[in-house]
């Protein structure tokens, strides 16, 4: 099977409880979260491309991008972790005209950490 992986980027704020990093409060931020969206399949023996590449931007832009851009993580998934956004963008994702294709999510939160969600 042939993938293809775009990426997004997402602003948003978080607030994790304080168990959930080592006893430290987290307390109330944000990062540039860089979404990347994994679709694959077979090509297209007419054009050469994978057919879930066609509206992947446009899905995902209206599915995530746009819906949590700028916003607050805690509005849309508790405890607001950068897993817990891989697997909502996952399951929105499955959902649309692209869940057949989709292989998988990766969130990355900062140049160290990077979560990833793949179907099973
Ligand atoms: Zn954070």
């Amino acid at each position: 099977m042939l993938t293809v992986a775009r990426a997004f980027k997402v602003s948003l704020v978080h607030e994790l409880a304080a168990d959930l990093i080592n006893g430290v409060f987290a307390g109330q931020h944000g990062h540039d979260f860089v979404i990347e969206v994994t679709v694959g399949g077979a090509l297209d023996s007419k054009n050469g491309v994978l057919p879930a590449r066609k509206n992947l931007t446009e899905i995902v832009n209206a599915t995530i991008v746009r819906p949590l851009d700028g916003q607050k993580l805690n509005d849309f998934v508790e405890p607001a972790s950068a897993e817990r956004l891989g697997e909502y963008v996952f399951n929105q994702l499955k959902a649309t005209e692209i869940g057949p294709e989709l292989i998988g999510v990766q969130i990355n939160e900062t140049r160290k950490n990077r979560y990833q969600f793949f179907k099973r």
